[in-house]
């Protein structure tokens, strides 16, 4: 018979994580920007009480176990106290992305059966539009306190997120349940078809708070102060709010002020030295620094990902200031982390070119996630750099179902020495994986550009464009084309000022000269005054095919 373990079997809870910070950094920070225009100032211990407040108002509501709580809220320490006190007493917070369109917000709200929906003041306006499309939410409680209440408003019965709170006095023990409890649902955004939700678990969220924290994920210390850009509202912020109060650092919340000049404001006066986000951010505070001519004194250290980070991005981060860009993969399926880019000692002795190459990849998978790539069969591929196939992933926080939804999305692997591997999450991405481990996102598989019988990497192709210097953002979309089925056009926004302004079609088609094959040069060049995101900062390829799936071609 096999001999058990004789350790405590304590369940992997996320009210393990707040009473954490709350005992061992209780005097640490949480700086918040508010949406009511102020600069807050809390701690651990405080949000931990408060957490613990919520979660008996909450009780008093009648929520009951397994009950969703939705919210629409920026990164603060209001929300994050929501996190703390749904998931912490058994509810599942169900953090919405306030910048879809309200019908969608509706849907995802009924979709999820959310009974209670709590929101910042930015979003009263958008929930008193939905509110008669969501009956089954009993309570709209507004994250504020009572001096900021509306006087009138059109939602019934509208409460007040400090007058809750400050009505009990903490007295609640956390409970202890199952780890395999539902903690939190996220969906995803969506741009094909309607959007779906993945369900977490609190053993899935406390052990991708570890595996987030360590030295080759993130790094999260409690040395750092840690200002998540990525919002709270986009797969929890990359887990951020679990992974800080496992490390117990300081935490700086940005509010809705994500403008470059916030932003960098933001960074230097709490001391920022860490911060996460989508390449998006970035662009806006690197022109908001490039054109002040700024530096940062204490920010050291980006994870950049989400969409893939152009390498001139990362570049000049690194070069021009200092910032170590880990380039991280990842998606809501997996809670959301899979890959980020770190070298090795034996990478770092390698030339700074060849090292430069491959931070610039999407990296190596962490510790508790499983990936490889395969054929359209199923069959895995080597891993020589080369071959590029389905991206398929495995572990204990990649999802095995979709919320509601009958059926598997998982498919069956034959590995390379031909047994069955059993049952992987197929990512949707195009990938290669090299000898080391290295992966490299081609594309998504939606929009790789077939050319010919031959594949073009979307990626690679804006990568070049966005290093021009007087480009500022670059999309490539497959047209139809008679012959080839389908070739390249980019879409370009060019940077504001003389250099923008005097950029031509042929200036960009020039650029790509010696960088790629001929054949993967777009054939033509659009520009325009903004491409299309998505809610999460994507650019959204969906929108712009249809906008120019009549372009003409050149010799068309
Ligand atoms: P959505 O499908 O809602 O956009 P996610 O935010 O979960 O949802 O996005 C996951 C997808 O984003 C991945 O499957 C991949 O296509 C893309 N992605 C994420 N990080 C990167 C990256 N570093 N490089 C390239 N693509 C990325």
């Amino acid at each position: 018979m096999a001999l058990m373990g004789q350790m405590m079997s304590m369940p992997l809870l996320i009210s393990s994580l707040i009473q954490h910070a709350a005992r061992h950094s209780g005097d640490t920070e949480i700086v918040s920007k508010r949406v009511e225009g102020d600069l807050h100032r809390t701690t651990w211990a405080a949000v931990e009480l408060r957490s613990r407040q919520l979660a008996q108002a909450l009780a008093r509501l009648g929520l009951s176990a397994g009950e969703r709580v939705g919210t629409l809220g920026w990164n603060g320490y209001r929300h994050l106290e929501i996190y703390y006190g749904t998931s912490g007493s058994g509810l599942v917070c169900h953090t919405i992305n306030p910048r879809l369109f309200p019908e969608q917000i509706a849907w995802i709200a009924n979709d999820a059966d959310d009974r209670a929906l709590c929101f910042d003041l930015t979003f009263l306006p958008l929930v008193e539009k939905i509110a008669a499309q969501l009956p089954q939410v009993r309570h709209f409680i507004l994250m504020t306190d009572r001096a900021h209440m509306p006087a009138q408003t059109a939602i019934p019965n509208l409460r007040c997120y400090e007058e809750l709170v400050e009505a009990e006095d903490g007295r609640y023990v956390w409970p202890e349940f199952d780890e395999n409890t539902a903690s939190s649902i996220c969906y995803t955004s969506g741009t094909t078809g309607h959007p779906k939700g993945a369900v977490y678990s609190h053993r899935s969220s406390v052990l991708h708070a570890y595996g987030a924290a360590l030295p080759d994920a993130m790094a999260a210390s409690r040395r750092d102060v840690i200002l998540p850009v990525v919002p709270m509202f986009h797969v929890n912020a990359w887990g951020l709010p679990y992974s800080t109060a496992l490390v117990g650092c300081k935490l700086v919340m940005p509010g809705p002020h994500l403008d470059g000049k916030s932003l960098y404001e933001l960074f230097e006066t709490e001391k920022v030295t860490f911060s996460a986000g989508v390449p998006t951010v970035w662009l806006g505070l690197l022109n908001y620094v490039g054109a002040n001519q700024l530096k940062f004194s204490t920010f050291k250290r980006t994870v950049i990902g989400g969409s893939a980070c152009p390498p001139a991005m990362l570049r000049t981060l690194m070069d021009d200031y200092g910032v170590d860009v880990i380039h991280a993969w990842g998606m809501t399926e997996m809670s959301p982390l899979g890959t980020l880019s770190r070298l090795s000692s034996r990478q770092l002795e390698l030339p700074q070119e060849q090292q430069r190459r491959l931070l610039e990849k999407q990296g190596k998978a962490i510790f508790g996630v499983d990936m490889t790539v395969v054929d359209d069969a199923g069959r895995e591929l080597p891993w020589d750099g080369k071959s590029s196939g389905n991206l398929v992933v495995r572990g204990p926080w990649v999802i095995e179902s979709y919320f509601g939804h009958d059926g598997s999305p998982l498919i069956r692997v034959a590995g390379a020495d031909g047994r069955d591997a059993g049952l992987w999450f197929p990512t949707g991405d195009v990938a290669a994986i090299d000898a080391d481990g290295f992966m490299q996102i081609t594309d998504r598989s939606k929009d790789v550009i077939k050319s010919g019988g031959e594949w073009i990497s979307s990626i690679d192709v804006e990568n070049i464009a966005m290093a021009h210097p007087a480009v500022h953002e670059a999309a490539v979309i497959a047209v139809p084309h008679p012959k080839w089925d389908e070739r390249p056009l980019l879409v370009v926004v060019r940077k504001p000022g003389e250099a923008g302004a005097a950029l031509t079609r042929e200036d960009v088609l020039g650029f790509y000269e010696g960088k790629i094959a001929k054949w993967q040069v777009p054939d033509d060049v659009v520009f325009v005054d903004e491409i299309p995101h998505t809610a999460t900062g994507k650019m959204l390829k969906l929108k712009l095919r249809e906008q120019f799936k009549s372009h003409q071609l050149p010799g068309c």
